[in-house]
């Protein structure tokens, strides 16, 4: 499997957490910065997305996205996601007053995209590889994935406060090789991580207890003001699995 960082506000690279994966050149997961991180032969090539919640940091290269395959692919990109999020892109997006509803051009019949629903803890395959979204704690219904092929599996909690689930399968995951989850505000800011349902590093730090197995632990979304404040907060955290996720990485395994 390839795993491209199309976007994740980990490392030192400046830029928004703006946040989006790409498997096998294929599949995403968020689309935060597809329009920024590929070229549009590249676009053209993914066949589906799966968004895991309404934040624009997750969704907001979708229309631009959508106008620069239209009319270059022979069949409808597939918008996986929970009822919630459909909703939200239907309504305060994809709505025709922010951008056209691309979900019936140019026909109902021939769309440019297509909504597709998923239901937590079941598993979809699609090019090739298997995708299982589990429920995290966010502000907004929000899942985390599990993606799979025969060789090797990642993680992606997503954005979200503490959470047990996403863990309990990371540690029954065979072949496990990287797990991503996040960070995004100072630990001076605690009350605000609360609020919004993320994680400073400290909680981050208890969190990974949860995590029993030896892989890497790859942190996206930090706020970009507050790298300088964050970094050293994370290098802190007695955990050797940590490691910064970087914008544009690219993992083979
Ligand atoms: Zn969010
Ligand atoms: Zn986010």
């Amino acid at each position: 499997m390839q795993l491209r960082i199309m976007g994740c506000s980990g490392g030192e690279a400046e830029g928004e957490r703006l946040t989006g994966l790409l498997i096998n050149g294929t599949v995403a997961i968020d689309a935060g910065s597809i329009t920024q991180a590929l070229s549009v032969a590249e676009q053209i090539r993914i066949r589906h997305i799966f968004i895991s919640h309404s934040h624009l940091d997750h969704i907001c290269t979708l229309p631009f996205f959508t106008k620069n395959i239209f009319g270059h692919t022979t069949g409808p990109v597939e918008i996986h996601a929970l009822p919630e999020t459909l909703d939200a892109l239907r309504r305060h997006l994809f709505n025709d007053e922010l951008w056209p509803d691309f979900s019936v051009i140019p026909t109902a019949d021939h769309p440019t995209i297509r909504y597709t629903e998923v239901e937590p803890e079941k598993t979809y395959e699609v090019e090739n590889v298997r995708i299982t979204p589990i429920r995290v704690n966010h502000l907004v219904p929000c899942v985390g994935y599990k993606v799979e092929d025969d060789h090797s599996a990642f993680i992606f909690t997503s954005d979200t406060a503490q959470t047990d689930r996403i863990y309990q399968v990371a540690n029954q995951t065979k072949n496990l090789k990287l797990f991503i989850t996040e960070a995004s505000f100072p630990n001076e800011q605690d009350w605000l991580a609360i609020a919004s349902k993320h994680l400073t590093p400290k909680m981050l730090g208890e969190e990974l207890k949860k995590l029993k197995v030896d892989v890497p632990v790859g942190i996206y979304h930090l706020t970009p003001g507050d790298k300088p404040v964050m970094l050293p907060q994370i290098q802190a955290i007695p955990d050797k699995r940590i490691h910064m996720l970087e914008q544009s990485a690219v993992f083979e395994f």
